[in-house]
């Protein structure tokens, strides 16, 4: 990316471009030691100079920790907001935006094809603490604006979503949050925070599941929240403030060698993202070129209808890519299992390339409802690996099993 500067310091970090952000917002080498790479302070307590004498704040390591505030520093700088939070996962980091802003009898509309485990959590865990929730198409305003109602509290947006990778108009879903009195919350784990700033598009709270692109390499569970500066509500200016309580009063934290190792993937989060922007690219227009794959799901082409949104809102179009083959769920599950390279498995955002199958995997539990996937689907995290590469093995997969 390149980026006019003057003047290049670290003092100011909203000057400087983000990959730059990456690899020093929040970590400053060690002032005793000179360490470049922040330590994993495995710590749960500190030594308090008389009691109550904190030294740097840090007293016990659910409120604070030295490693989960070089994280926190950092992804909020991402982000560009005003405060960010490390999480043990995505789902901890989402249950405690939702306990911190709703109140039991109050609402939130969620995408009617959210990520299973937020679904989950709102329909099997918050429901039954009081909130209550509709679902609505995230990529109809119209449709989304229909579904609030005088006690909604929280818009919940993924963008792009999983697995058909359809888009959410921020901006406008923003305008319809402030409207309602409602926050807009979007969930910026498919795009990642190089690809996509809800913030600066008018969002409220963006949240993360780091386990995904912004840990990058399949080996840490993760989540972040990052609350933007401006609230678009006055009733929750509070917001970071609601947040970082119920962060340390829930408990739901990152652990020192979890952070260490997401602020290790974050600082090369902008150099990943542009291979899998250029692979997904190269596979899209390889099974473009197949008769035999008879849909293709990826908001980079002009025929996707989020297309003229993603190009808005979007740097690239990602690493997340889906399909459909022609001979329905049998042939889809033998691509699966036929390809050599990619891996067969859940989860997505790694340096390795997966395949999985929807129906039966990730969207299994939806079966028989709306959200309902379908049998031919194929979806791919298109990794960093060579595209060449990538390309024959699924040009394999798909003539053996044809
Ligand atoms: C994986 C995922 C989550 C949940 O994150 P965990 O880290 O698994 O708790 C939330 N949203 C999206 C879009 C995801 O892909």
């Amino acid at each position: 990316m390149t980026h006019d500067n003057e003047n290049a310091d670290l003092s100011d970090l909203s000057t400087l471009g983000f990959t730059t952000r990456a690899i020093h917002a929040g970590q400053e080498p060690d002032p005793r030691t000179g360490a470049v790479v922040p330590a994993i302070y495995q710590t749960s307590t500190y030594k308090q100079d008389g009691v109550g004498g904190l030294r740097e704040g840090y007293e016990y390591s659910r409120s604070a920790n030295p490693t989960r505030t070089a994280l926190e520093e950092c992804i909020a700088a991402l982000e560009g907001g005003a405060k960010g939070f490390a999480f043990a996962s995505g789902l901890a980091g989402s249950d405690t935006v939702i306990r911190s802003i709703l109140r039991p009898g109050e609402h939130m509309v969620i995408p009617t094809d959210a990520y299973g485990g937020t679904y989950r959590l709102v329909d099997k865990v918050t429901k039954s603490w009081g909130v209550e929730y509709s679902t609505a198409p995230i990529a109809d305003v119209d449709a989304v604006r229909a579904a609030v109602t005088d006690k909604t509290k929280l818009i919940w947006v993924e963008t792009p979503t999983n697995p058909k990778l359809g888009i959410a108009d921020i901006t406008a879903l923003a305008a319809v949050a402030h409207e309602a009195g409602a926050l807009l919350v979007v969930d910026n784990t498919f795009a990642s925070s190089y690809l996509q700033q809800p913030i600066a598009l008018g969002a409220d709270i963006v949240v993360h599941s780091t386990t995904k692109y912004s840990g990058g390499h399949s080996d840490v569970v993760g989540g972040a929240v990052v609350v933007a500066k401006n609230i678009g509500v006055p009733e929750f200016e509070d917001a970071a403030e609601r947040i970082g309580f119920h962060q340390n009063a829930i408990g739901a934290i990152s652990g020192p060698f979890d952070s260490w190792l997401t602020l290790r993937g974050l600082k090369t989060l902008s150099v990943r993202m542009e291979r899998h922007c250029d692979n997904a690219e190269k596979i899209v227009e390889f099974l473009a070129s197949r008769d035999d794959v008879t849909k293709i799901y990826y908001p980079g082409l002009a025929s996707h209808p989020g297309h003229d949104v993603a190009v808005k809102q979007m740097k690239r179009f990602g690493g997340m890519v889906s399909f459909e083959v022609a001979g329905g769920m049998e042939r889809a599950l033998e691509v699966c299992n036929a390809t050599k390279i990619f891996t067969l498995g859940e989860s997505l955002g790694g340096v390795e390339s997966l395949i999985e199958h929807p129906a039966r995997m990730t969207h299994a539990s939806v079966a028989g409802t709306d959200l309902e996937v379908p049998a031919a689907l194929i979806r791919l995290s298109v990794g960093i690996e060579e595209a060449d590469d990538l390309v024959a093995d699924l040009r394999n997969a798909l003539d053996s099993t044809r």
